[in-house]
């Protein structure tokens, strides 16, 4: 039997009080965001608010989103579990580790090397040896593993990187928030045969895309 942490208590508090009443109601998902521990994925200060409804700073001027924002994202992209995806913008890893245990494999990239090397370090803790991650302009992709059936970016742009659609496969699914550096549109992109169809689920606020097809750095 092994023992029941307030870390375990909260989270499962976060699930009832700030998923299923906002309509969250993917059971995979919700399965997903009651087992990935998100204290681990924050600094040891911010561990105590890591189940709280709100964003955290990680480093670097970036933060991990919301709970309720990455499991909307997450349920957006309705995995059954074969699926590959690639996620851009791994910052602290825990959408990345919440998306490992829906789908066979994730591929996720990030711009800032010290952000990744601690990612690293919780997914080879917690044994999520189903992600593979890389130091890059995700902005570009990740042509040499495409298609991907479902794409996530977890940061904002001007617009949908056009590598990015064409690394989506047919059927594919792509989350991505687009606007200006204030708000933006959170957009479920899907690809039907060679149709693309867009629509917007949410108003949100990430912090900037930087890359070749997003803001400049
Ligand atoms: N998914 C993350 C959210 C991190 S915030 C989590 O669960 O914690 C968004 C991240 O996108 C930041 O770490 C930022 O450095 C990264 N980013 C911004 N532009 C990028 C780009 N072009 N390629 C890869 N990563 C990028």
């Amino acid at each position: 039997m092994s023992a029941v942490s307030t870390f375990d208590i909260n989270r499962e508090r976060m699930v009832e009080e700030q998923l299923i009443p906002r309509g969250i109601s993917d059971p995979a998902t919700l399965a997903a965001m009651r087992t990935v521990p998100r204290h681990l994925f924050v600094q040891d200060a911010m561990q105590v608010q890591a189940y709280g409804d709100h964003p955290l700073p990680i480093g670097g001027g970036q933060t991990i989103s919301q709970p309720y924002i990455v499991a909307l994202m997450t349920q957006a992209l309705q995995l059954t579990g074969h699926e590959r995806v690639l996620e851009i913008g791994t910052g602290s890893g825990y959408q990345a580790a919440v998306l490992s245990r829906l789908c066979e494999r994730v591929y996720t990239i990030e711009r800032i090397d010290a952000l990744l090397r601690q990612a690293r370090k919780v997914f080879d803790r917690l044994r999520y040896y189903n992600i593979v991650s890389r130091i890059d302009d995700g902005t570009i992709g990740w042509p040499d593993q495409a298609p991907f059936d479902g794409i996530l970016v977890t940061a904002a742009g001007p617009r949908i990187p056009e590598p990015l659609l064409e690394q989506l496969a047919d059927p594919g699914r792509m989350v991505i928030p687009v606007g200006d550096q204030a708000s933006q549109s959170l957009q479920l992109v899907e690809k039907r045969e060679g149709e693309i169809l867009v629509r917007t689920i949410e108003q949100v606020r990430f912090v900037n895309l930087i890359g070749a097809h997003g803001w400049q750095g």
